[in-house]
């Protein structure tokens, strides 16, 4: 079969793109060009023997139809729809332990790859990330408006009633667990640590200017507009810190 254009990997492998891909050909490079240009890429992607080593010991690859050597040999072969195949289910089966890039002989890291397409799926905003992250809303709310992560003790139940009947495996006791913890900065599940006005409006500028919002918008319209009006506020609330203070300066003056 003819598509047009081809990758040097694919003159010589073939073009294994179907009559009727899922998305036009030019859709697809995009997609492959945007995982392919990220930094990390060639320092996760050395080549692959197709061992299964990685898969072998993959744990993810024991309960789901999942398999880090498939996700490898993809890209590898620069599969155009294949690869966009895997980011529609398979590569959120990923847990991140990066046991395979512990074990690949050609020092490939099989679950870095995963995370570039998973930031790419986001980026393209592809259903399979929009489902993925929907029950991580409140999480991504409290971590983008305050600058501080979910602490321990807000994931029971009654936070997080439509996690289903799974929330109830960690409804444990938290406090007293967390007592037997040596250290006693850890001894509390209350929060993470105090992040002040200055430090969470820059933080925000930073995802701002980083692309990350605009990512988060294409994820989850409605979550974005909850975020930006809070950090709105909050940056009026710093601007008019800063010229408070510059009063008090001049009043001094
Ligand atoms: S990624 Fe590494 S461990 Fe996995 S199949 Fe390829 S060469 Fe083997
Ligand atoms: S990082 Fe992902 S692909 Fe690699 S072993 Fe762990 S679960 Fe499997």
């Amino acid at each position: 079969m003819d598509h047009g254009a081809t990758t040097r990997v694919q003159e010589h492998i073939g073009d294994p793109l179907s009559e009727s891909p899922p998305l036009d050909r030019d859709d697809l490079e995009e997609i492959f060009a945007d995982i392919q240009g990220d930094l990390r890429y060639d320092h996760e992607l050395n080549g692959c023997l197709n061992c299964g080593i990685c898969t072998a010991t993959c744990p993810a690859a024991h309960y789901y139809d999942f398999s880090p050597r498939e996700i490898v040999q993809l890209l590898w072969t620069e599969n155009l729809e294949g690869i966009y195949d895997a980011m529609q289910e398979k590569i959120w089966a990923c847990a991140q332990c990066y046991t395979c890039a512990a074990r690949c002989p050609f020092g490939n890291s099989p679950g870095g790859l995963v995370m570039l397409m998973r930031e790419v799926a986001i980026k393209h905003s592809m259903d399979s990330a929009k489902n993925v992250l929907r029950p991580f809303s409140r999480v991504m709310l409290k971590l983008i408006s305050t600058g501080n992560q979910l602490a321990p003790d807000m994931i029971n139940p009654d936070h997080f009633a439509d996690w289903g009947p799974n929330i109830s495996k960690i409804d444990a006791p938290l406090k007293l667990l967390r007592k037997a913890i040596p250290m006693p900065t850890l001894n509390t599940t209350a929060t993470a640590w105090e992040v002040n006005l200055k430090t969470s409006v820059e933080l925000y500028t930073i995802w701002e200017m980083t692309g990350v919002l605009d990512q988060l918008e294409g994820i989850d319209e409605n979550l974005f507009d909850v975020i930006t009006d809070i950090m709105d506020e909050k940056r009026e609330d710093w601007e008019d810190f800063l010229d408070e203070q510059e009063d008090e300066d001049d009043d001094e003056d």
